[in-house]
């Protein structure tokens, strides 16, 4: 089946016509934070129309930020896009006459890696988006976990509590997850031990070059998301992680450290083992997420 995909973000849309998991097709559509709902559901659309044209395209999907009401499909709250309430899924649908749906972004992305990308051929792989933020995903046989149907959200894995009482996170907690391992913090970090403002892609380039303080950050980074995983394997007992996300492309320096700490500590590992991978579809994963939805 041949379907569109939406995924949202904070600063640009990207569409894309989808079948199997390939993109036949794809736009990119500017989303300023300060535009109104109306404009970006017209240039949404606008683009959509002239992408659809010449494709037999029987649904669309869409991944937003926030907080979704899969129920309404109205999306709920945004910090990235200051909307509530936006009935998005039904006025997507309605101007492009086509069945809609609607889900967290991360999640779509996670969707979308599990089905064709890192997880594809697993039937439970739960992946974890590390940027600005932690978000993910849990998908299991080809479909994301909702949690509740009034609060479809993928922030879950980010704020779980890693150290009590550390860190303050951008949630107004402490301690989570997202405040250790989000490619923010490895930045902050980093800042901290060396006294130089630098981007998490740098401090990976500065620990591939010997740098003995980068790679303390490195270190600390790979033992804390190892930690948290333990802990969402033992939950959830996917087959196998996916980490995205930027850091994914420098994979190599953590990733054997992420999967010595799960093969040792994994509840019957040695019976049932859990691995991470780095994830494949990189941009692409969400678009191909959202049109996936079912
Ligand atoms: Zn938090």
């Amino acid at each position: 089946m041949i379907s569109l995909g939406i995924d949202l973000g904070g600063t640009s849309a990207k569409l894309g016509v989808v079948e199997d998991g390939v993109i036949l097709a794809a736009a990119t559509v500017a989303t300023r934070a300060d535009s109104d709902y109306e404009g970006i559901v017209h240039d949404l659309t606008e683009a959509a129309k002239g992408l659809l044209a010449g494709y037999r395209v029987r649904k669309a999907g869409i991944g937003s930020p926030g907080l979704i009401d899969s129920v309404t499909g109205k999306v709920c709250y945004s910090n990235n896009i200051k909307w509530s309430d936006a009935p998005l899924r039904d006025d997507i649908g309605r101007e492009l006459g086509l069945p809609a749906l609607i889900a967290n972004d991360a999640k779509c992305a996670a969707l979308g890696e599990a089905l064709y990308g890192a997880g594809k051929g697993f039937r439970r792989v739960a992946m974890l988006t590390i940027g600005t933020g932690v978000g993910g995903g849990f998908v299991c046989d080809g479909r994301p976990e909702s949690g509740s149907p009034y609060a479809d959200a993928a922030g879950i894995f980010g704020h779980m509590t890693l150290y009590p009482g550390g860190r303050v996170c951008n949630c107004g907690r402490k301690g989570c997850l997202e405040s250790y391992c989000s490619a923010t913090a490895i930045a902050a970090r980093a800042r901290y031990l060396t006294g130089k403002k630098m981007t998490a892609k740098d401090v990976f380039d500065a620990a591939r070059a010997g740098d003995a303080k980068a790679q303390t950050v490195i270190d600390e980074f790979s033992r804390d998301l190892g930690t948290a995983l333990v802990s969402l394997a033992n939950i959830l007992r996917p087959e196998c992680f996916v980490i995205g996300g930027g850091v994914s492309a420098s994979a190599d320096l953590f990733l054997p450290a992420v999967n010595e700490t799960l093969r040792r500590e994994v509840y019957g590992s040695s019976h049932a083992p859990v691995k991470a991978y780095a994830a494949k579809l990189g941009n692409a994963a969400g678009v191909i997420g959202a049109a996936s939805l079912r």
